[in-house]
């Protein structure tokens, strides 16, 4: 069995490898160039584009921003999952909101930018603190300008009229003063199947993801049952086939949305070491048609994204239950490089593990985690 997947980055990487024990070849395609590459080695193969689509017998995704063009060939061959619609809904926030206001699923307030001239009254309507997104390309907090208060707005009116707001409009989105941020990560099967991984509770630094935990502490019932239906109404909503995260912001019992991807995400690169069946696994599984994998997590995981760092010592793989997954990539700030998962039997044994893996590693690429580690240990 052959997947295709349309991005060549570290998420095709890890899609390989966790398809390769279950007899699954996968290739990458890289989108900036329409060919066909190695996902581990990123080597040009001999396969030119349309034999890999006729060869696949599925075709995916990494990432949601490929050229329309080639989503739309790929389309053809009636092989791509997930669907279309649901790649379009996570590339493009417009339609992402379109897609959770038609299913009536709670998200942050907003308008959609299309003129400065629409950003007359933003600020009686949204309040002082507003964050501006890019509609389309935007990830790991690019493609976003932060409004602290009025006085401001100026100033950033400047800056949009240098933008095309008509071909790329922008979404002002009232801040929210979350307690935390989580997500649900989970599978739906070509049979509409839906099984979900636990929530993990995710940190992030400057607008990117630095670390999860998972499963996220003291998860009320309402809250696991508020997030499985969000995630069941998108999935079936969709007719979505593969995995799908989904980005809580979570205020007491309170959920909003706020974005989700369609694909593998990094808030689920936990489950490579902490559930029965890693993200990646149950992704392959899914858009092949194969049963989906047990969700069930079986520890307690940290996942610590190392982002535009190399200097740090291999050695802390000596930490038991602690793993490297390093993408082979050059080094670019703020750039991510790897993850490490760390797994143990409970909060507070992972708490010391990760007080132990600072010793591993520079503190400043890690800002949070110190802090993190106090404040599980507590739990
Ligand atoms: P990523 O690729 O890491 O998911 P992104 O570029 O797609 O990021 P968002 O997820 O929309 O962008 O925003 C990044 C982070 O910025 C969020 O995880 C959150 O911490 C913060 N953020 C975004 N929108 C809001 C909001 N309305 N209120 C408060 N914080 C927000
Ligand atoms: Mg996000």
């Amino acid at each position: 069995m052959k997947v295709l997947v349309l991005g060549a980055g570290q998420l095709a990487q890890m899609m390989y490898l966790a398809a390769a024990p279950l007899g699954v070849e996968v290739l990458a395609v890289d989108v900036s160039k329409n060919t066909v590459v190695h996902p581990l080695s990123k080597q040009l193969t001999d396969i030119d584009l349309t034999t890999a689509i006729n060869d696949a017998n599925a075709i995916t995704v990494e990432f949601e921003h490929i050229p329309e063009d080639l989503l739309a060939q790929v389309d053809l061959s009636g092989k791509l999952f997930p669907n279309i619609a649901s790649i379009m809904a996570g590339a493009d926030r417009v339609r992402e909101k379109q897609l959770l206001n038609q299913h009536n699923i709670a998200n942050c307030e907003h308008k959609i930018i299309r003129h400065v001239d629409d950003l007359e009254g933003i600020c009686e309507l949204l309040g002082e603190q507003i964050i501006f997104k890019a509609s389309r390309d935007g990830y790991d907090g690019y493609g976003q300008w932060r409004l602290k208060d009025s006085n401001q707005l100026a100033l950033l009116k400047m800056e949009f009229e240098k933008l095309d707001l008509q071909a790329v409009p922008l979404i002002a989105e009232k801040m929210s003063h979350f307690d935390r941020e989580i997500s649900i990560v989970g599978a739906r099967d070509l049979q509409g199947n839906i099984s979900c991984f636990e929530i993990a509770e995710n940190l992030h630094y400057q607008g990117q993801l630095h670390v999860s935990i998972a499963p996220a502490p003291n998860v009320s019932l309402e809250v696991q049952n508020k997030a499985k239906t969000i995630f069941t109404q998108l999935a079936q909503g969709l007719d979505y086939v593969g995995v799908l995260a989904v980005e809580l912001f979570q205020t007491g019992d309170e959920l909003l949305v706020n974005e989700i991807a369609p694909r593998v995400h990094n808030s689920g690169h936990w489950t490579q070491q902490g559930a029965d069946t890693s993200q990646f696994e149950q992704h392959i599984r899914a858009v092949l048609g194969f049963p989906l994998g047990s969700p069930k997590a079986h520890s307690v995981t940290a996942m610590v994204n190392i982002i535009g760092c190399t200097s740090f010592s291999r050695d802390l793989i000596g930490i038991e239950g602690c793993h490297l997954h390093w993408y082979g990539k050059s080094l670019r700030d703020k750039r991510k490089m790897g993850h490490i998962n760390v797994v143990a039997e409970n909060y507070s044994e992972l708490s010391s593990k990760l007080l132990n893996l600072l010793s591993f590693i520079p503190s400043e690429s890690f800002p949070l985690l110190t802090d993190e580690a106090k404040r599980i240990a507590e739990l």
